[in-house]
C-alpha cells in the first residue's frame, strides 16, 4: 500500500485574516471568552484566533462606518421613467443583535420612480451598509425602504427580505429549514393591491432570469 501524501491544512483562508491592524481590546475579550469556554488561547491553532476574530468582527460590522449619503453621492438621476424598478435576489449577511450570530439570505427591492432614480448598483450597497451591523431582520427591512423613500421620494417602495437565522438553526428551536420573511411596503405598494401583486409575482423564485 503506497503512502498517501498528507493533505495540507489551509482551512478557512485563515492567513488572509492576519493582515492589517486589529482592535486589541476586542482581541483580548475574545481570548477571555476562549478561556471561559474551556479552551486555551495559547494552543497552536488558537494563538492568532483573537486577532482574526477582532478583524472579522470589524469587517462584519463595517456598516456602522458607512454613510448612505456618501454611497449615493452622484448616483441619483432625474429621469422621466415611471415603471417599476426591481433589483431582486441581493445576497446579504448580517448578525442578529440578540446572539451576534449570522442571519443571511436574499433581499428584493422595488420602487416606482417619481422623477428620480438611483443607480442600480447602489441598491446592493445600501443593503450592505445596513446589514453589516448588529440587526434584527424587521429593522433592516424598514431601514432600506425608508432610505430609498427619503432619498428619491418615489411613488412607492417595497422591500422583502427572506433569511435564515443561525440562532434558530444551531441553537434555540433548532429549525433547519425555517425562513423568516419580512416586508416593508410604502406608498403605492401599500395602497394598491395590483402594484403589490405585480411586485410579488416578479420576485417569485425563478422569475426574471434567462429562460423563464
Ligand atoms: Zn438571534
Amino acid at each position: 500500500m503506497s503512502e498517501r501524501p498528507k493533505p495540507e491544512l489551509t482551512a478557512c483562508a485563515a492567513d488572509e485574516d492576519l493582515r492589517g491592524p486589529y482592535d486589541k481590546e476586542t482581541a483580548d475579550a475574545v481570548a477571555a471568552i476562549l478561556r471561559r469556554i474551556g479552551e486555551s488561547p495559547e494552543r497552536e491553532g488558537l494563538q492568532r484566533t483573537p486577532q482574526r476574530v477582532a478583524r472579522a468582527l470589524e469587517y462584519m460590522t463595517r456598516g456602522y462606518r458607512q454613510d448612505v449619503d456618501e454611497i449615493l453621492n452622484g448616483a441619483l438621476f432625474t429621469l422621466e421613467y415611471d415603471e417599476m424598478v426591481i433589483v431582486k435576489d441581493i445576497d446579504f449577511y448580517s448578525l442578529c443583535e440578540h446572539h451576534m450570530l449570522p442571519f443571511f439570505g436574499k433581499c428584493h427591492i422595488a420602487y416606482l420612480p417619481s422623477r428620480h432614480v438611483i443607480g442600480l448598483s447602489k441598491l446592493p450597497k445600501i443593503v450592505d451598509a445596513f446589514s453589516r451591523r448588529l440587526q434584527i431582520q424587521e429593522r433592516l427591512t424598514c431601514q432600506i425602504a425608508e432610505t430609498i423613500q427619503k432619498k428619491i421620494k418615489p411613488k412607492g417602495v417595497a422591500v422583502v427580505i427572506e433569511a435564515q437565522h443561525l440562532c434558530m438553526m444551531m441553537r434555540g428551536c433548532e429549525k433547519q429549514n425555517a425562513w423568516a420573511i419580512t416586508s416593508s411596503l410604502l406608498g403605492r405598494f401599500r395602497r394598491d393591491a395590483r402594484t403589490r401583486a405585480e411586485f410579488l409575482e416578479l420576485i417569485r423564485p425563478g422569475r426574471g432570469r434567462s429562460g423563464t
